[in-house]
């Protein structure tokens, strides 16, 4: 076993202290519906929290609104320095939004410093701060029917923004919204999960300090019914929501009486191919502790492991290593890489896609078997394997510490068991030397993101999002910027 942290850990039960939303600049306490937050490694309540009632969520959504031309008014230059003070004041904050983070999602210290606070602030909003400054004038030129004319193109911010975050990342997700919506010239009313709205509220303390213009910037909480009538509020232009397929199509029905556009980021089962030739003792211990990262609560982790027959057996005695480095457990140990389940339910739901599997025939392949701790939701990691391409534990999102494996024998079938999905976010090849095959596999995978050989880090710049079942539309980079703003022909005689 490890060595754990002191039980006197100061920051072992750390939660903020805010409870109240941010509407019009101002701290206000909640009147709607309230609940109780949970760790979820120890299972214990660690705040009781209260939602926005509907007059709070329509006060958000009018300061938003009231707000909106003068920010919009505002220069990129100075709307830049802005969203660079918050960086600031985010970045001076770290050591409160990394245990807040830890307590109430359970990712591991030795993931969430990085993964959760750094890049996210030192990079993402840093970058969005940047992209403030953008001149996106598209100069047209001339056109000489039926008169010579000359036109431009310009970019205006949509307006008012509902955003709303999944549970599992809770800083990176909002500020890929807010940074970019900011940046344009928005306005934004932000919603995180209930089930981790802490780290959310303090942020609301922390945006107030970097003081914003009145409006520009509020958050509440709530549940469903709080997103449903974000969503569908006359006085909001745009919806951008991180979450499950299953709730973004309601949001997108829910936008559609309004013709709001919608940003949607959501689920996937990403496929990680393994082609003839690999070394495979090089790469086992990265796929596999990919997948498994923040206990496979990640949108993007590549599951589906697509391995070329002639090495299957092989792959499957080099994983035997990676399991071996699986730490199960409290995320205050810096030696844990996996944490806990969200919710009991969860956990529940993710046990019965190991039982389910083994009951219709699918084998347990490769396991941590170590005892788990008496108290929080975790799951002990599996890969599974034989089961058919359409069995649920192959084409559903577990969203847990939970992989299937995949003989396939030639490149055609490997394509072919990538793209037989009904989602589409993300996709790894692993093609050792031979760059030019994996870049022409790359380009046959339908997903809006492919690494080959690992890639690197989510890079700011670039675009993230997916096809089919994965999403609408993108974020991050200069594609995520257009998500939030109108396209403008200005047509001139001359
Ligand atoms: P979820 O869909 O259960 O909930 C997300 C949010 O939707 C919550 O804030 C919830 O309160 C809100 N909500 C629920 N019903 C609503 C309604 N009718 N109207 C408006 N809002 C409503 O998702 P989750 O369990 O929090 O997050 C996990 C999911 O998010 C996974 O499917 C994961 O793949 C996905 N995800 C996607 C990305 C990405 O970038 N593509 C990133 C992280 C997570």
């Amino acid at each position: 076993m490890t060595a754990t942290l002191p039980a006197a850990n100061p920051l072992r039960d750390w939660v903020p202290e805010t409870r109240d939303l941010l509407i019009d600049a101002r701290m206000v306490a909640p009147e709607g519906e309230r609940w109780d937050v949970y760790n979820p490694a120890t299972e214990a309540v660690i705040g009781t929290v209260g939602g926005a009632s509907a007059a709070q969520v329509d006060a958000a959504v009018a300061a938003a609104r009231t707000a909106f031309p003068a920010w919009a008014a505002l220069s990129g230059a100075e709307r830049s320095r802005h969203i660079h003070r918050l960086a600031d004041v985010f970045e001076a904050a770290a050591d409160r939004l990394l245990p807040s983070i830890v307590n109430e999602v359970g990712t591991p210290v030795s993931l969430a410093s990085f993964l959760q606070v750094r890049m996210a602030v030192d990079q993402h909003l840093r970058w969005a701060a940047d992209a403030a400054k953008t001149d996106r004038t598209v100069h047209l030129g001339a056109w000489s029917e039926p008169a010579p004319t000359l036109s431009d193109v310009v970019y205006e911010p949509v307006g008012v923004v509902a955003a709303i975050t999944g549970y599992n990342y809770p800083l990176n997700l909002a500020i890929f919204k807010f940074g970019a919506a900011l940046a344009a010239g928005c306005t934004v009313v932000l919603l995180p999960s209930p089930r981790t709205p802490l780290t959310t509220l303090l942020m609301g303390e922390l945006i107030r300090q970097a003081d914003f213009p009145p409006g520009v910037f509020n958050v509440i909480i709530g549940g469903a019914d709080v997103g449903q009538q974000l969503t569908s509020h006359p006085d909001v232009d745009r919806v951008s929501f991180t979450g499950s397929d299953v709730v973004g199509a309601k949001i997108m029905a829910q936008a559609a009486p309004g013709l709001k556009g919608v940003t949607l980021e959501l689920g996937g089962k990403s496929p990680s191919i393994v082609l003839p030739g690999v070394d495979v003792h090089k790469i086992a211990v990265e796929m596999h502790l990919r997948w498994s990262r923040n206990g496979g609560q990640g949108c993007a982790a590549l599951a589906r492991l697509l391995v070329h027959d002639s090495l299957y057996d092989e792959f499957l005695e080099a994983g035997a290593a990676a399991f071996d480095q699986m730490v199960v457990g409290d995320p205050w140990d810096p030696a844990t890489n996996i944490g806990p389940m969200i919710r009991p339910d969860h956990r529940d739901r993710v046990r019965g896609y190991i039982d389910g599997s083994v009951a219709a025939g699918g084998t347990k392949l490769l396991e941590v078997t170590k005892p788990l701790p008496e108290k929080g939701w975790f799951v002990n990691p599996v890969l599974l394997g034989d089961l058919p391409h359409d069995a649920r534990a192959v084409q559903e999102e577990i969203f847990g510490p939970v992989a299937v494996i995949m003989p396939f024998t030639d490149i055609d079938d490997a394509v072919r068991l990538a793209n037989d999905t009904p989602y589409g976010l993300a996709a790894n090849v692993w093609c050792g030397e031979d760059l030019a095959l994996g870049r022409s596999v790359a380009e046959r995978i339908r997903a809006g993101t492919v690494w080959i050989n690992g890639g690197g880090s989510m890079r700011p710049d670039a675009p993230f999002g997916g096809y089919g079942r994965s999403g609408v539309g993108r974020e991050l980079g200069e594609w995520g910027m257009r998500e939030y703003l109108e396209v403008k022909h200005i047509q001139w005689r001359v």
